[in-house]
């Protein structure tokens, strides 16, 4: 079966073809770092991963950037309101959010480009002289660079503008504001006294770019002109992602992303979890009161991305009873295998595999596939009391269940594993489903390093303590 996404731009569901396959261009928009992320925030990530995840075991091979927000509004009055330089204020978030990534078992993207990069810095201009070069953009009297929406007919397609009812006003400076603030955006903010030392030169004067713009230029730079994917949470459709289209696609003259995949947001009460509401919980808060990020990951996971998840702890302790009875099942069949080691495994489910690959084929159907392989469990159980599971059934099971985890990844810890050693075992997983060697072989040794051997069986990688390490 086809992976079916639903495309924002088309508001429907539709095949996803990348153009180049078995290679997926996917670019993700990451976080602004100025705080911890949120679990909100989390819960996009956590989606985008089970997106690129699917898309391997199907036989993709995907090269994902996500960059981080290293500049923009709110990183320049964090820094300011700390008392420290933008560089020391930010580094903390991208250690913490590095962490997170860990804990919530998100496979590394390929790359996360830094806003502040100066070579991406130097694209950014680069491309906003193109658009000022092309009339799409134009100097303000201030020294800001701003795109001029009206020179780009499609500018609203993706949130469905509805630009004559709206009537554009003059300019909007801020990187966020509601559509009914609809007009020029900016590309080039000029310096002012509270940018304090944040300032790069440009033709325009100096200034810093617009978080739009950032965007664009990280995603061009790193995966070219064309994105098979570009995601976000719902809130980044209007107007960051509306901006990211007009921007690119006034510079490329070609379509920036073919499949525009947007996250559900997770609620608290009925309202987006958000910093500026207040009404936020960081994976940190949750780990201090007892929850594993396994089980966060969990809970995060379950529900479809294209439907809102309203976040409780009621919601996090049925996301532990959920993993206890996976793990209580996993042991059973694991028991009932090792009764007669020599019994091949046998593969009574390919039914149920089926399903359940078939359902995430479908617009990423989390919920429906893991209703299957909780039928599963319930099945295999019973027989399993009746004393009708072979072991090699029981195997059969078994090695299912571990391939499965390519996509849940929601296996118990292994009593010992440090989260660093874990997540070099989760890139290694990936570089061996997209058959790269010598990424396996290198993340090996990193793990040698660590004082890790690991060995691949038919269940996956093992992982032990190195002789006198
Ligand atoms: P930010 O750090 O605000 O730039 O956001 C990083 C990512 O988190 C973006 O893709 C947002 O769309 C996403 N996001 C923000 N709030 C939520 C939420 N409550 N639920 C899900 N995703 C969110
Ligand atoms: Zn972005």
């Amino acid at each position: 079966m086809p992976v079916r996404l639903f495309n924002t731009l088309a508001r429907d569901v539709e095949e996803f073809r990348p153009k180049d396959p078995p290679l997926v261009r996917m670019y993700t928009c990451g976080p602004t770092v100025y705080d911890h992320a949120h679990i909100g925030n989390l819960r996009s990530f956590v989606f985008e991963d089970l997106l690129q995840r699917h898309l391997e075991l199907r036989g993709y091979r995907v090269l994902r950037v996500m960059n981080l927000t290293d500049v923009d509004d709110k990183t320049i009055r964090g820094a300011r309101q700390a008392g420290v330089t933008l560089g020391e204020f930010t580094a903390r978030y991208k250690k913490t959010f590095f962490e997170d990534l860990d804990l919530l078992r998100i496979r590394r993207a390929e790359a996360y480009p830094e806003a502040t990069d100066p070579a991406h810095v130097a694209r950014m201009i680069a491309m906003i002289a193109t658009l000022v070069e092309r009339g799409h953009a134009y100097r303000a009297d201030d020294g800001s660079v701003y795109f001029r929406i009206a020179s780009f007919p499609a500018y609203g397609r993706l949130a469905r503008l509805d630009l004559e009812n709206l009537r554009p006003g003059a300019r909007v400076r801020s990187d966020e504001y509601e559509k009914e603030s609809v007009g020029d955006f900016a590309l080039w903010k000029a310096w002012d006294a509270d940018d304090g030392d944040v300032r790069w030169d440009s033709p325009w004067g100096p200034g810093r770019p617009g978080w739009h713009i950032e965007c664009s230029a990280m995603a061009t730079a790193l995966l070219g002109d064309e994105l098979d994917i570009h995601c976000g949470g719902v809130d980044n459709i209007f107007p960051h992602h509306e901006a990211e289209i007009a921007q690119t696609e006034c510079c490329t003259g070609l379509t920036f992303a073919r499949h525009w995949v947007h996250g559900e947001h997770l609620l608290v009460d009925g309202q987006k979890m958000s910093k500026s509401l207040g009404n936020f919980y960081t994976l940190r808060d949750l780990l201090a009161q007892g929850w594993t990020g396994r089980e966060v990951r969990f809970a995060l996971l379950r529900v479809n991305y294209g439907l809102p998840l309203n976040f409780t702890l009621a919601g996090l302790a049925d996301a532990r009873a959920a993993l206890a009875r996976l793990d209580a099942w996993a042991e059973r069949i694991a028991e009932r295998a090792a009764l007669e080691p020599d019994q091949p495994g046998v593969i009574p489910q390919v039914a149920a595999e089926e399903r359940f690959e078939n359902a995430l084929d479908a617009n990423l159907n989390i919920s429906g596939a893991l209703g299957e392989l909780f039928k599963t469990v319930t099945e295999t159980n019973r027989a399993l009391d009746l004393g009708q599971l072979s072991s090699g059934q029981a195997r059969g099971y078994a090695e299912w269940f571990a391939k499965l985890q390519r996509v849940l990844a929601v296996e118990p810890e292994a009593a010992g594993i440090p989260p660093e050693a874990q997540a070099l075992l989760d890139r290694r997983a990936a570089a061996r489903d997209a058959k790269d060697w010598k990424a396996s072989d290198a993340l090996r040794a990193e793990l040698a390093a660590l004082g890790w051997d690991v060995k691949d069986s038919k269940e996956g990688q093992k992982l032990s303590r190195r002789a006198g390490a």
